[in-house]
């Protein structure tokens, strides 16, 4: 699993903003995010089997146990975002990755290869986009959400 100190950002482009202080990313939806994700603990032996989950929280407890998903004016099989895409419910999608899996397991997760793209190197990119933005009503509905990585050593 990755720390929250072993996350880092790529550069701040708008429309997207990093706050430090408030520990809070400000993106405009659909946005493609380039995530660096580091292991901190590094086995060589399992890196052609590791895999990344990302799944959305709500940040509130008293909402931990609602799924997070897409409000239902961006889920309509004919909004222009759901054209040829399966999964129009899942608000995190992934952008060029490997081996893209949308999970409804309790959870809407997109899980995907974790690519180290030097081998011994204990880092790899993820590109993500969310499809709502927090202010959707009968989606988000302006609550507060937690991205989580979890490293898979399997899918
Ligand atoms: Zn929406």
């Amino acid at each position: 699993m990755f720390q929250n100190d072993s996350l880092d950002l790529a550069p701040a482009v708008a429309p997207l903003r990093y706050s430090s202080s408030l520990k809070r990313l400000y993106v405009k939806d659909k946005t493609v995010i380039p995530f660096l994700l580091k292991v901190m603990s590094y086995a060589p032996y399992v890196d052609e089997n590791l895999y990344v989950r990302a799944q959305l929280q709500f940040s509130d407890r008293q909402y931990l146990q609602d799924i997070v998903s897409r409000c239902p004016n961006h889920t309509t099989p004919d909004h222009p975002t759901n054209i040829c895409f399966p999964n129009p419910e899942h608000v995190v999608r992934a952008d060029g990755l490997e081996e893209v899996e949308y999970l409804n397991d309790g959870a809407k997760a997109v899980r995907f290869k974790f690519s180290i793209p030097l081998t011994g190197s204990s880092h790899g990119y993820a590109r993500l986009r969310f499809m709502c933005p927090n202010s959707c009503p009968g989606g988000m509905n302006r609550r507060s959400t937690d991205l989580i990585f979890i490293l898979l050593n399997s899918r």
